[in-house]
């Protein structure tokens, strides 16, 4: 049994929801002018309905999870906050998914304000029914069941800190330090129930040796948790 649940989602599938989600924006007949991709996880969507809506123009925003000091709440703001005038444009703001709902809800809120459009609507590929805040006017997927959706944008960040916590909590049930490669692969299927293949895994334990988190102890060829 994986201990969170995962869904490995491929190219292919992305394709796919963007086009379904293009259909529905379609038939709704709303045709934007300029799409807003919200970084970073919505810029492949936000690409991909830039072809399938024939849109020309797409633009960025970036927002960020701010983690407060002293304070256990995390906020989303804006990272890089600048104007532009689009008052004569109808806009679509684009992410993948909306999870709980804070960093659309804000962009579409800064958007609105600070670059007051003629029109104003949002889309996701997917949207998580029960733990949502926000509703996108436009989604091709309802989630019921929260899951941690594999997307191809996030493969290697991902398996890092997969790889990451895996040994984390390894270590305070167990005290274990020490892993070969190949617990490391099996414990990773087994946690989350996916595979991701050879070149992701070996790419992110290098990751997690330059931030010193593990190293690579050569002589008995054995990955060594460093911190904690
Ligand atoms: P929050 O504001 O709490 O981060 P959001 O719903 O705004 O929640 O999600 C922010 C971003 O985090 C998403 O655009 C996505 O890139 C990533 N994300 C959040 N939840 C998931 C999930 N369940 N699966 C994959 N990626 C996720």
């Amino acid at each position: 049994m994986a201990r969170i649940k995962v869904k490995l989602v491929s190219w292919d599938e992305i394709v796919d929801w963007a086009w379904n989600l293009a259909k529905i924006i379609k038939n709704d007949g709303y045709k934007p002018d300029v799409i807003v991709a919200l970084a970073r996880g919505g810029y492949v969507p936000a690409r991909l309905l830039c072809d399938f809506l024939d849109v020309e123009n797409l633009l960025s925003i970036q927002s960020q999870h701010w983690t407060e000091a002293a304070k256990a709440e995390e906020k989303a703001i804006i990272k890089f906050p600048y104007t532009v005038d689009l008052h004569n444009y109808r806009v679509l703001v684009v992410d993948d998914i909306v999870d709980t709902g804070d960093t659309l809800k804000l962009a579409r809120d800064f958007v609105a304000e600070n670059w007051k459009p003629k029109e104003l609507k949002t889309a996701a590929l997917q949207w998580i029914s029960p733990v949502a805040k926000f509703k996108p006017d436009y989604y091709y997927i309802e989630v019921k069941d929260w899951t941690w959706f594999q997307y191809p944008w996030t493969r290697l960040e991902d398996t890092y800190q997969f790889i990451k916590r895996m040994m984390t909590e390894t270590y305070k049930e167990t005290g274990k330090r020490e892993w070969s490669y190949k617990e490391i692969i099996d414990g990773f299927k087994e946690w989350y129930g996916i595979d991701v293949g050879d070149r992701y895994y070996k790419d992110a334990l290098n990751i997690l040796i330059e931030k010193q988190f593990i190293k690579y102890d050569e002589a008995n060829d054995k990955y060594v948790l460093l911190t904690m």
